[in-house]
């Protein structure tokens, strides 16, 4: 998998860029709010990348994984060559305790109040009964994929034959070795899928932080620390927009008569105050007007809020007023 185009970005992203398009593309594709299938999937997907490509280390490594072998051998946090020696790599495969990402989605009310909140997510954990093993006995390399751990397919197109990674083997789940007495409860994975929760409490500024909490995540490995897990924040009401400043815009149409002559109206702030708002004669089109401190809590303090006022012609004008316009038009004659 290539992290960088999962995500829609370039190499050279900053930080800044890789977190705003996996903001972006997560609300996107979240299976709260996409049913399409894949959807879930490419969810997933975004969410082992962006793992991957925030944490400044990771991403080194994914970026220079040769140099990275060599120095460090015997750990590679990436998944591992398919074709390398699999007595070699099974000692290579010491880093299986990954981070779990979930993305939460927040209501205003959840970010403008400190409320608790349920987290569910699922993560792999080992099996008691093997220890994780998988088995007991002797051990011998997995006839259906050469002991590569992976499900390495063939796709002969034309002249060209593509080698095509097709996820983890299936007959010794990836593990590219089996035991003589594979262990019953969990078929021989040496793990398996379990569902967890957890209660975190909400506090300003969530929207703009991760929130890692260690020893959450994947623990397949007994032998090492459980992996983290990360939980992102995304706005799940959509009938305002913000930037990451907090910075939150709401369009209001108005009547151009009103504009010009000026006006007065209700609007609702984010947190769901109503405030009167006046509209000063003259005002134009597409003209903003600043509430400060009105937008989305920060670490400190908060973002701004404006409204945005657009134009909107009635949708229809009697005779009476017809006539009214007419000879105003008249006078500029
Ligand atoms: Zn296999
Ligand atoms: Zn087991």
């Amino acid at each position: 998998m290539d992290y960088y185009s999962i995500l829609g970005v370039d190499k050279n992203a900053s930080p800044e860029d890789i977190k705003a398009s996996y903001r972006k593309l997560a609300r996107q594709y979240h299976p709260d709010v996409n049913k399409e299938p894949g959807a879930e999937e490419k969810f997933k997907q975004l969410g082992e990348a962006y793992s991957v490509l925030s944490d400044p280390g990771k991403k080194q490594q994914y970026d220079n994984p040769q140099q990275y072998r060599s120095q460090q051998s015997g750990f590679d946090p990436f998944g591992f060559d398919p074709f390398s020696n699999p007595f070699q790599r099974r000692s290579q495969q010491n880093n299986k305790n990954t981070p779990v990402s979930v993305n939460i989605g927040l209501t205003l009310k959840e970010i403008y109040n400190v409320v608790e909140k349920t987290v569910n997510y699922s993560r792999n954990v080992f099996c008691n009964d093997c220890s994780g093993k998988g088995g007991s006995g002797s051990q011998h390399i997995c006839q259906q994929c050469q002991g590569r751990g992976r499900n390495i397919q063939q796709i002969h197109e034309g002249m060209y034959v593509h080698v095509v990674d097709a996820g983890p083997c299936h007959v010794c789940n990836g593990n590219g070795m089996m035991y003589s007495s594979p262990c019953l409860k969990c078929n021989g994975a040496g793990h398996k899928n379990e569902n967890s929760s957890v209660t975190i409490t909400t506090k300003h500024g969530i929207l703009f932080d991760n929130m890692i909490l260690s020893g959450k995540g994947n623990h397949i490995d007994p032998n090492h620390p459980s992996g983290p897990l990360i939980i992102e924040f995304y706005l799940a009401d959509q009938s305002f927009q913000f930037d990451q400043q907090g910075n939150g815009v709401k369009e209001y149409y108005i009547n151009p008569i009103n504009a010009l002559l000026g006006d007065e109206m209700e609007v609702v702030m984010p947190d769901e105050t109503q405030s009167k708002m006046r509209i000063p004669a003259h005002t134009a089109n597409n003209h903003m007007f600043r509430f400060a401190n009105k937008g989305l809590p920060r670490p400190n303090g908060f973002g701004d809020f404006f409204v945005k006022i657009l134009y909107k012609n009635p949708d229809s004008i009697t005779d009476q007023q017809k006539e009214i316009l007419q000879s105003y038009l008249e006078t500029l004659k």
